[in-house]
């Protein structure tokens, strides 16, 4: 709306108060220059699979001091209560690595990224599910699906696991294999039944619903650092799908520059962790070789980590 078209006791149009102009700040201190966390790019870009990619195309902040990185806004924002002014580097590192380890949470939501994704339509559905993120995807019900599809090699058809009923492991004998692309190839050409309903004047929100889930989607994905983590940590998972592994180990490869020291600490404190139970702990104690539980699975899970802690495997 203009300012014209308001009407004349809107509030917008009353004169600014006085003191309420915004005082620029440049740089925000004396000889220290700002730079770009993204090297002055306006997308960086990581393929994934046939048709899929990760692209970082905005982050907050978008300008760090020279020489640091988008770690310095999780560092002032942990300082803000003290009202201490720039520490040392090795002084921000250790206080992102305590604020990693005692789950202080709050400072990694002051930095955010904004992903432009596309991905397999099952991917997107496992992925949608992290809440906390700001979607906007592409409308079939506006646009025509692009033919791109998600099919992987031979080799990377997986058999179903036994030991997993969410998941597959090993590759399955190259006759099978074969047999289900033919069966991906079927439903591929269903594309061409999608174009010619259209043609036929059925609405493209209708004319969309026979086409397969490895179709490609696509969408923008904004979100702040600590939910971006917490969605790697799950997705990075080895219980997670191979797919969407794949995605989140392009979004890590876009991020880590960004935020070094972060991504170290989470690594060293997180994804790298072991995390005991009182029974896992009770057991180490004790020396016994299995922990006190009738849980097949809690049990298989103790040595699994007994294994990752270089402990002896249990008799
Ligand atoms: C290996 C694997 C297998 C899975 N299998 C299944 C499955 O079979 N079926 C299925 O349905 N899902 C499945 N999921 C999805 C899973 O249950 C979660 O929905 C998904 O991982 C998102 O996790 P999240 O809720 O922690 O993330 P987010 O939605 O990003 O939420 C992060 C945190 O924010 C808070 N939060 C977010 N929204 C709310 C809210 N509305 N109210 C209160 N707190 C909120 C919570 O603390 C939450 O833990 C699976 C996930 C994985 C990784």
């Amino acid at each position: 709306m203009t300012r014209a078209a308001l009407p004349a006791e809107s509030p917008i149009v009353e004169p600014k108060p006085a003191g309420t102009e915004p005082i620029r700040r440049v740089p925000p201190a004396e000889g220290v220059r700002l730079v770009d966390v993204m090297g002055g790019a306006e997308r960086l870009e990581v393929r994934v699979h046939d048709h899929g990619f990760v692209a970082l195309v905005d982050a907050m902040p978008r300008l760090a001091p020279e020489g640091q990185t988008a770690d310095a806004a999780i560092v002032q924002a942990a300082r803000v209560s003290y009202g201490q002014g720039t520490k040392q580097v090795s002084e921000d590192r250790g206080l992102i690595r305590y604020l990693m380890r005692h789950r202080h949470t709050t400072p990694f939501e002051m930095v955010e990224f904004k992903f432009h994704c596309a991905m397999p339509i099952f991917v997107a559905r496992q992925w949608i599910r992290h809440r906390t993120a700001n979607v906007n995807e592409y409308s079939g019900r506006y646009s025509v699906m692009p033919d791109r599809f998600y099919r992987p090699s031979v080799e990377k058809v997986r058999r179903q696991s036994k030991s997993n009923r969410q998941g597959g492991e090993g590759p399955i004998e190259v006759g099978a294999a074969e047999r289900f692309l033919e069966y991906l190839g079927a439903s591929e050409a269903l594309y061409e039944r999608y174009t010619r309903s259209q043609e036929e004047g059925v609405a493209r929100e209708l004319a969309r619903i026979g086409l397969p889930q490895s179709l490609y989607t696509e969408w923008y994905w904004k979100c702040d650092l600590h939910n971006t983590l917490r969605f790697l940590s799950l997705r990075l998972d080895a219980h997670a799908q191979e797919e969407i592994r794949d995605y989140a180990r392009a979004m890590w490869a876009l991020i880590e520059p960004l935020v070094p020291v972060t991504m170290e600490a989470f690594r060293d404190y997180e994804m790298e962790s072991v995390r005991l139970t009182r029974l896992e702990v009770e057991a180490i104690r004790s020396g016994a070789p299995g922990i006190d539980s009738t849980n097949s699975r809690e049990r298989a899970e103790w040595e699994s980590k007994r294994r990752a802690l270089g402990l002896d495997p249990a008799e």
